[in-house]
């Protein structure tokens, strides 16, 4: 990634005392959620800052077929 870092030290949801998590969501296949930063974290995705689609991470679950719609293949690929 050539994004430069974002760390919020203190957000919206930190000011109001919410239950939050600054990680990142990783949205699995079958509708559940990993923290990329907690293995612990037990929120859910959308209580996250960022949430990405676990395909993005190189997750195998679901095994989604490599086929049509699904560009991982080619964008792999330098
Ligand atoms: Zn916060
Ligand atoms: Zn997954
Ligand atoms: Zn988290």
């Amino acid at each position: 990634m050539t994004e430069p870092a974002l760390i919020i030290e203190v957000c919206v949801e930190c000011e109001q005392d919410l239950e939050h998590c600054h990680g990142t969501a990783i949205v699995h296949f079958d509708g559940s959620a990993d923290c990329a930063e907690d293995p612990g974290c037990r929120m859910a995705a959308e209580q996250h800052l960022f949430v990405i689609m676990c395909g993005e991470v190189e997750c195998s679950c679901g095994d989604p077929q490599p086929a049509a719609g699904w560009p991982g293949e080619h964008a792999a690929a330098s």
